[in-house]
């Protein structure tokens, strides 16, 4: 009998709202400990929260890129549990009314799209962090993040390969940064996920899920998937139960482990929040927001397709960032004869370039103008595309323009029809013998001789005319 895999997934989405959910206290990362702080979110009693209406409009725009239900009226609940790093003792969200439900998205499958659906996204404030590491010992605990808001989104239980739910994570994460909405930077644990995984045989009730806590990265978050179904399936056909639980992956062992059984919405005490009222916001409001929407990545890579003419691939490569999307734009408006040639220099070229420094389209010592004249001497034939390769090399260098760096490395293609005979002529009398076979009969060393005079002319010689002339002199 086969097993079938069923996923949902969870996701911490940290907004980039300039101040907390419920207080003015800044959301700036990288500061000192416990320096963006106050009595709310230290959880000082008697302290009254109040609603940052950035954080709504965040998630009333995320709701509205997945195609969801904005609830008009939503509620604030308490979920109640003890942690050093959560001073009030409660965290805020919405359980039973949640600002945004049944959405969807869809990712690629197969030659078509796999619709995947997001049952709500509800807000709620993040809590501190404990350190432990490098502290002799003790543990210490920064409350900066404590409050900083978060959407979670949740999706159904319609994964069925962890491909499928990377494949759903990778779309998520472009989205959110797109509607920017977040600075989605994993590492920081802006953008985090726990996996429910279960096995079933397709046919029969979904297994008993167990759930994946707090992973960081794609890569880890496959190998969890992965291994936890494997355990799975093996346990059960060992005559064991899956338990429901929460586990944890152990990214250097390569495992989950058991952390906990799984809590139940009643061990929170969940209560309705006392210190604020509904959530109301007006169709207008939401309208106001739908009409702000920035082009989404599959508009965006559509639009590629058909206003520059460039292959799906392209398209996609050049749209998985908005500010590389607006990068190849600039370039392409510098560069307006040939969109198919910025796109190859741009994600060949210069971006392989960039990512083996290790630096960031935005961060580019070569701006889209200077590229584009690089493009412009490729296509008047001042020099070739392989030497145009060497001149952004010196360009990103020594940050030099197109120009200077083709004038002070004497790199102008030859095109001077008198210089280009004289090395024909120095290739012939070098190789008679090759000469001589060729007017023999032998078509085939054209090629030979067409590689001896580009290397005579160290790559400077204008291809085109060396072929052409070549054709005239080797009869002769
Ligand atoms: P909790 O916070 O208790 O985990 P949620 O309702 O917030 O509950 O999330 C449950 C998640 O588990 C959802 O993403 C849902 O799709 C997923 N899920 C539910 N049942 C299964 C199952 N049998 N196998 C895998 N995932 C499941
Ligand atoms: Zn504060
Ligand atoms: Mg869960």
């Amino acid at each position: 009998m086969s097993w079938e895999v069923v996923i949902g997934l969870e996701v911490h989405v940290q907004m980039n709202t300039a101040t907390k959910a419920f207080c003015g206290c800044s959301t700036e990362f990288g500061a000192e400990p416990n320096t963006q702080t106050c009595p709310v979110c230290l959880g000082m009693p008697g302290q009254l929260p109040i609603l940052n209406i950035e954080a709504v409009q965040k998630a009333v725009l995320t709701g509205l890129a997945i195609h969801a239900t904005i609830n008009l009226e939503s509620k604030f609940d308490r979920k109640n549990y003890f942690y050093p790093d959560l001073p009030k003792g409660y965290q805020i969200t919405q359980l039973p009314v949640p600002i945004v439900e049944h959405g969807y998205l869809d990712i690629p499958s197969g030659d078509g799209e796999k619709r995947l659906g997001i049952t709500r996204i509800h807000m709620e404030d993040d809590a501190g962090k404990s350190m432990h590491e490098g502290l002799d010992g003790i543990s210490h605990i920064d409350l900066n993040r404590a409050g900083v808001p978060l959407m979670e989104i949740v999706s159904e239980p319609d994964m069925r390969s962890a491909d499928e739910a990377i494949a759903y994570l990778k779309q998520l994460h472009q989205l959110v940064l797109f509607l920017d909405v977040s600075d989605a930077n994993m590492e920081k644990g802006q953008f985090r996920c726990d996996a429910n995984v279960s096995v079933h045989h397709p046919g029969t009730p979904f297994g008993t899920r167990a759930e994946l806590k707090n992973m960081n990265s794609f890569r880890f978050i496959k190998q969890a998937i992965d291994y936890e179904v494997g355990r799975q399936i093996e346990l059960i056909e060992d005559g064991g139960k899956v338990a429901l639980e929460s586990r944890l992956f152990d990214s250097a062992k390569g495992e989950t482990r058991s952390m906990r059984s799984k809590e139940e919405a009643n061990d929170y005490r969940y209560f309705p929040e006392p210190d604020l009222p509904p959530l109301r916001i007006s169709q207008e409001e939401v309208n106001a927001i739908k009409a702000g929407m920035p082009e989404l990545p599959g508009q965006l890579r559509k639009r590629f397709e058909t206003e520059y003419g460039l292959s799906v691939y392209d398209a996609d490569v050049l749209t998985q960032t908005r500010e590389l999307a607006a990068w190849y734009e600039s370039l392409a408006a510098a560069h307006p004869a040939d969109p198919k040639r910025c796109a190859n220099w741009l994600a060949n070229e210069l971006l392989g370039r960039l990512n083996e420094a290790d630096c960031g389209i935005t961060d580019s010592p070569v701006s889209p103008e200077s590229l584009a004249s690089l493009l412009d001497r490729i296509a008047d034939n001042t020099i070739s595309g392989k030497i145009a390769k060497d001149v952004l090399d010196t360009m990103l260098e020594t940050g030099h323009d197109t120009d200077t760096v083709i004038e002070e490395k004497g790199l102008k293609q030859v095109s001077d029809t008198g210089v280009i005979d004289a090395m024909i002529q120095q290739v012939l009398e070098a190789n008679p013998d090759q000469l001589a076979a060729f007017r023999g009969g032998k078509d085939k060393l054209f090629g030979f001789f067409v590689g001896q005079v580009m290397k005579v002319s160290r790559g400077k010689a204008n291809p085109g005319l060396v072929n052409q002339r070549l054709k005239v002199l080797l009869k002769s």
